[in-house]
């Protein structure tokens, strides 16, 4: 597996728990790896589980929130401080579930606190899609994955025909992984 790749849902280590890192730690490496997976498949944000490493250390793609303010796009041993009560149910899609999307619910708000690349203490408040994907990233720190919480009507695989005209077709976890032809299932 090549540093960049992407554990697939179907590989048992997508579903490990992250370990809190100890302070100080160097995440030099570990975060440029994530910063090139992250690039190369176009991601909003990337969790360390996703690169195949077990600890608790996401990304995000800071140029996507310009307004936002981000005291730090890289957020280790995040813990969220404060959700909100209000709830939006919106879409997502996931680099671990290519090309399959659904709407799931998740605080409107949130208040996260972690520390950044250098061990600085921050705190971020924040609503819509920067607290939608902090909330999925975090998912991933504890081996969840958002089509454990998605509405399971609303899942959807976009299939490309050979003119690669995209159509859509329900998509359920159990008929994918019971599928023997899918050789990310021995890939652990
Ligand atoms: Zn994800």
């Amino acid at each position: 597996m090549a540093q960049t790749d992407i554990v697939p849902y179907t590989n048992r280590r997508i579903r490990r728990k992250g370990e809190a890192l100890p302070k100080s730690t160097d995440v030099a490496v570990l975060v440029e790896q994530m910063r090139k997976a992250m690039k190369i498949h176009d991601g909003i944000g990337i969790a360390a589980p996703q690169i195949g490493e077990a600890v608790r250390v996401f990304i995000i793609e800071k140029k996507l929130f310009p307004g936002a303010d981000l005291p730090s796009d890289v957020f280790i041993n995040p813990k969220i401080l404060r959700k909100g009560f209000k709830r939006e149910i919106s879409e997502e899609g996931c680099l671990s579930v290519p090309n399959v999307f659904g709407q799931v619910s998740r605080s409107l708000k949130i208040t996260i606190e972690a520390f950044d690349q250098n061990w600085k203490r921050f705190r971020l408040s924040t609503q819509e899609l920067l607290a939608r994907v902090l909330q999925h990233e975090l998912d991933h720190l504890d081996g969840t994955l958002f089509i454990d919480k998605a509405d399971a009507d609303t899942l959807h695989e976009v299939v490309y025909d050979k003119e690669g005209k995209p159509t859509l077709r329900p998509w359920t976890q159990k008929s994918k992984i019971q599928n023997p032809n899918d050789k990310t299932n021995s890939n652990f």
